[in-house]
C-alpha cells in the first residue's frame, strides 16, 4: 500500500442505467431544493435536504429518540410531533420512527415510509410555506448534532454477513475463489449483540490461535484486521417457510448505512472449521444513519457484470429489472489514523478507495438467497455484503489483502509502518454516492478505534 497505491477511484465512466431510475424520483430528489438549515446547503455535508436518513439519539438531558439528519441538526421528531407537523400516512410513520429503535418503522409499508419522506422534505424546505413558523422553533425542533450522542438505529435480532466480493475473496484464497462464491452469495450468520455504533471502542480479543512454533496457544490476537463493509437493514419481513422472490427483494429492503467486520484473523484462521466465529464476534462497528432505499434512487447502477465464463445465475436469482438497476454506486472508502499521527495533530490518511459496484451480487439477491430456504427475515435484521474489494491496489478493503496474507510490509504515506492495527489505531469509513445532475449524499461516519486486550 504505496502513496502510489491510493489514489481515489474514479467512478466516473461507470455506465449508468438513466431509463430504469427514473421512474423512481419524486419531488425528494430534486436537486434544485434547498433548505432553510443553512448548513444543509453547503455541498460537502453527508445530509443535504435531499437524503434524510434516519437514526435514534440521545440529546442533552433526554431519552434516546428518533431523529432525521439535515446539516449538522438532527430534527427530534418528538418534537416534530409536539408541534403537530405530521398527518396521515406520515404521522403514522413518524410516530414510529420517533421511539428508540426503529424497527417497527422499518416493518411499515414503503407508501409510508415515504409520505414522512415527502413531508420532512417540504418541511426542511427553504422557501415553503412553513418556513417561517419553523424557524421561529427551530430551538425546539432541531438538535445539534454536536450535543448528541447516536444510538443503535434498531435493535438488530439477527445480523448476517455476506461475502460477495470475488475480488476479496480471490486475493484472500492466494489467487482462486472457490467455485461457491460464483454460484450464490455466501454468508454466515454474525453476531448481533456485539453491533456497536460509530465511535464505540474496539478492544482487541483474546483467542486461541496457532503461535508460531505451531503449538495452540491462547493470548491477545496479533493479527488484528478490519474489512469495509455495506449493509442493508431489513424492512417489512416474510412469513417462516415463504421464500422472497428476487424481484420483490427490495420492497423489503428499508435502508443501508456503512461497516466494518473487525476481524481477528488468527483467531479466525485457526477455528475456522465450520465458519466464522469468535475471531469476528467481538465487536462490529455500523454508521448510525439509515440512509432509506428511496433515498438511493438517483444513484442505482447496473448490477455488477458477471464474466461471461462463470456460473449462469440461478433462475431464482435473475431478475431483468435487478439486473438492470440493482447495484448501488457508492464511493467507499477507509482511512487509517494511528496513534503517533494522532499525535502530531495529523489527518487521517487513506487506505482504501473502493466502490460497492464491486460486489459480485446485488442486495436483492443477497436477501432473496437469505430467505430462498424459507428462513423469516424480521424488520431491523441487518445484512452486510462483505468486504467490498475491487479490482485495483487501492480497492483491497482490508489489511489481508493489503499485506499480501501478511507477505508484505505496509508504508503509509506519512513514513509509518504496517502489517497488521495496533491499539491506539484508528479505522473510519466514508461512503458517499453521486451522479451528475443529483445532489451528493453521504452515509456519516463509521468509526472505530483499538484498544488494548484485556489484561487476562
Ligand atoms: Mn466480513
Amino acid at each position: 500500500m504505496t502513496s502510489r497505491a491510493i489514489r481515489a477511484t474514479d467512478a466516473a465512466d461507470w455506465d449508468l442505467p438513466d431509463d430504469t431510475i427514473m421512474a423512481e424520483l419524486n419531488q425528494t430528489h430534486d436537486p434544485a431544493r434547498r433548505s432553510w438549515v443553512a448548513s444543509a446547503n453547503d455541498g460537502q455535508t453527508d445530509f443535504p435536504i435531499q437524503n434524510l436518513p434516519f437514526g435514534v439519539f440521545r440529546g442533552p438531558g433526554g431519552e434516546p429518540r428518533g431523529g432525521v439528519a439535515i446539516g449538522d441538526q438532527i430534527l427530534d421528531l418528538p418534537a416534530g410531533l409536539r408541534l403537530g407537523l405530521f398527518d396521515g400516512d406520515a404521522a403514522i410513520a413518524a410516530r414510529a420512527a420517533a421511539v428508540d429503535r426503529l424497527n417497527g418503522l422499518m416493518g411499515l409499508e414503503p407508501k409510508m415510509v415515504s409520505a414522512l419522506r415527502r413531508r420532512l422534505s417540504d418541511l426542511l424546505s427553504a422557501g415553503g410555506p412553513e418556513q417561517a413558523s419553523l424557524t421561529a422553533r427551530a430551538d425546539e425542533l432541531l438538535v445539534p448534532m454536536a450535543d448528541a450522542a447516536m444510538q443503535m438505529p434498531a435493535a438488530v435480532g439477527d445480523y448476517t454477513d455476506f461475502s460477495c466480493s470475488t475480488h476479496h475473496m480471490t486475493r484472500m484464497g492466494g489467487g482462486v475463489v472457490r467455485p461457491v462464491f460464483l454460484h450464490l452469495p455466501v454468508g454466515y450468520h454474525g453476531r448481533a449483540s456485539s453491533l456497536r455504533v460509530s465511535g464505540a471502542e474496539v478492544r482487541r480479543p483474546r483467542g486461541q490461535f496457532a503461535g508460531p512454533d505451531g503449538r495452540v496457544v491462547y493470548g491477545p490476537e496479533p493479527q488484528l484486521d478490519f474489512e469495509l463493509e455495506f449493509a442493508a437493514f431489513v424492512g417489512r419481513g416474510n412469513a417462516l417457510g415463504r421464500p422472497i422472490p428476487v424481484a420483490e427483494a427490495e420492497d423489503h429492503i428499508f435502508g443501508y448505512c456503512l461497516l466494518n467486520d473487525w476481524s481477528a484473523r488468527a483467531i479466525q484462521f485457526y477455528e475456522t472449521a465450520l465458519g466464522p466465529f469468535l475471531g469476528k464476534s467481538f465487536l462490529t462497528t455500523l454508521s448510525p444513519w439509515v440512509v432509506t432505499h428511496e433515498a438511493m434512487a438517483p444513484f442505482r447502477a447496473r448490477a455488477f457484470a458477471h464474466p461471461s465464463d462463470n456460473p449462469p445465475i440461478p433462475a431464482h436469482l435473475l431478475d431483468d429489472a435487478d439486473q438492470a438497476s440493482g447495484g448501488l454506486d457508492v464511493r467507499l472508502e477507509a482511512l487509517l489514523r494511528t496513534a503517533d499521527a494522532r499525535g502530531r495533530g495529523e489527518a487521517p490518511q487513506r487506505i482504501v478507495a473502493t466502490n460497492f459496484r464491486y460486489i459480485y451480487w446485488t442486495l436483492a439477491q443477497m436477501l432473496a438467497h437469505h430467505a430462498s430456504n424459507g428462513c423469516d427475515l424480521r424488520p431491523g435484521d441487518l445484512f452486510a455484503s462483505g468486504t467490498v474489494s475491487g479490482p485495483g491496489d487501492e480497492a483491497k478493503a482490508c489489511l489481508m489483502e493489503a499485506n499480501e496474507r501478511g507477505q508484505r510490509t505496509l508504508h503509509l504515506p506519512d513514513g509509518e509502518t504496517r502489517m497488521w492495527l495496533e491499539d491506539g489505531d484508528e479505522i473510519l469509513i466514508r461512503g458517499r454516492a453521486s451522479r451528475e445532475g443529483f445532489v451528493s449524499i453521504g452515509f456519516g461516519p463509521c468509526d472505530g478505534r483499538v484498544a488494548a486486550a484485556p489484561t487476562s
